[in-house]
This record gives structure tokens, sequence and C-alpha cells, in this order.
């Protein structure tokens, strides 16, 4: 199944998909990792895009939708896969339709108090990318991954201005989306509004609304 997890940053995109993926055995595909990554190796490309990064703004269409045709070509999506932060304009779920037919939207919907709470508390791990949160998931030992040992730290962009711009970029540029595809009829919105929801309650939420769209599609 091609699934897009759609909401604002910090909805927990992240920390979803990277247990979907387990669960349902296709690929959590992140754009913001695979900026991430290309920052991190210093490419070209990655020297062109850290400004935006840093800045909390999208990096321009054109290269954000070439980067994941690149990954979506791999064959590990044949079966299908999770995209986490793609697409966020109209223009990129257009650019998304060209390359692969979209089965589900999930919508996170979740109000800005959590999101700048979650937000200012989250913690990464600088080598296998575990999500942490110094409120709701806590690593075991200060500032090491429980999983792989690994430093954790803090995004560049969670500061607290940042946080402000990334959500009016949303706002803004993604939200829209919700219309789009609601139309289509491929939307399901999954709430969010209570911060100590465990991440197991809303992976069952999400879960169960997977299944019924396959039944129905009979898959
Ligand atoms: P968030 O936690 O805000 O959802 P991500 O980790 O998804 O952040 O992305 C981090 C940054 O990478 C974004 O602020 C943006 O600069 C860039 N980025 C990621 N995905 C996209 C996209 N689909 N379009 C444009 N820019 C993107
Ligand atoms: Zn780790």
């Amino acid at each position: 199944m091609r699934i897009v997890l759609l909401g604002p940053p910090g909805a927990g995109k992240g920390t979803y998909a990277s247990r979907l993926t387990v669960k349902l055995g296709v690929p959590h595909i992140s754009t913001g990792d695979i900026v991430r990554e290309e920052i991190r190796k210093e490419t070209d490309l990655g020297k062109k895009i850290k400004d935006y990064s840093d800045r909390g703004v999208l990096v321009p269409d054109e290269i954000i939708i070439k980067l994941l045709a690149e990954r979506l070509k791999k064959p590990d999506c044949n079966e299908g896969f999770i995209l986490d932060g793609f697409p966020r304009t109209i223009s990129q779920a257009e650019a998304l339709e060209e390359i692969a037919k979209i089965d589900l939207v999930i919508n996170l919907v979740v109000p800005d108090e959590i999101i700048i709470t979650r937000l200012s508390n989250r913690l990464i791990c600088s080598k296998c990318g575990a999500i942490y949160n110094l409120l709701t998931l806590k690593p075991k030992r200060d500032m090491i991954c429980d999983r792989c040992g690994g430093n954790l730290y803090r995004r560049e962009d969670d500061k607290p201005e940042v946080i402000k711009k990334r959500l009016n970029v949303y706002r803004r540029r993604t939200e829209p989306l919700i219309e789009y595809y609601s139309k289509k009829g491929l939307l399901r919105n999954v709430v969010c509004n209570d911060l100590m929801i465990p991440p197991e309650d809303i992976i069952k939420k999400i879960i169960g609304i997977i299944k019924r769209c396959k039944e129905l599609r009979n898959y």
C-alpha cells in the first residue's frame, strides 16, 4: 500500500512512520531525513538546501520532487511505502501523482500547543535517527540512544522561533492538501489532542484505518 502521512511538523509523523514500517513491511520515506542526509554528506545539493532547512522554510519544489522521485524508483518501494513529509505543497502532490498512485492519506490532527511543547522537547539519535521526547519518550540514559548507543541531539530547526515559522509555513503551503486529498476520497483523520497519548494507541488507530482501506479495495 502507498500511504501518505500528513500533518503539521511535530505531529508525530516520523515516530509513527518508523513503527508502521516494521508492522507493514514497506519502507518509511522521510523527505526531511533525505534532506538532512544530503546536508550531512555536504554534497553540492546539500550545501544548497541547508539554509532552507535551518530556517524552517521549504526546499524548492523541483529539488525535493527530484530527490523523492529517485528514492521511489528503488525496488524496495515496489510493494508500497509510507511517505512522511511529502507532499508539502499542491504542486508536489500533483508531481507525486505522476510518479505513483496513492492509496490512503492519514491526516494527523494536532493542536498548536501540543506541537510547540513536543518539538521543544524532541531529541534525535545522530546514529540511527530514533526520535525521543523529554516529556513522553525519555531515553533511559541522558542524551544516549536506547537502541544503538548513539549520541542524541536537538535539531537545528527545533528552536522556538523556527518552530513558529514552520507552523506558519505548514498552514499556508501544506494545509490546502487536506482539501485536495479529501476531494479525492483518500483522506482519513486521526486526532491526537493529548500530549500523553502513547504512540502505540495512535499506531493502533492508524493500523485499523489501513486494514479497513485494504478490505475495501481487496488488497
Ligand atoms: P518537520 O519536522 O518540520 O515535519 P522534516 O524533518 O519533515 O520537518 O523536514 C525538515 C526540513 O526539510 C523542512 O523544514 C524543509 O526545509 C525540508 N523539507 C522536507 N520535506 C520537504 C518537502 N516535501 N518540501 C520542501 N521541503 C522539505
Ligand atoms: Zn540510535
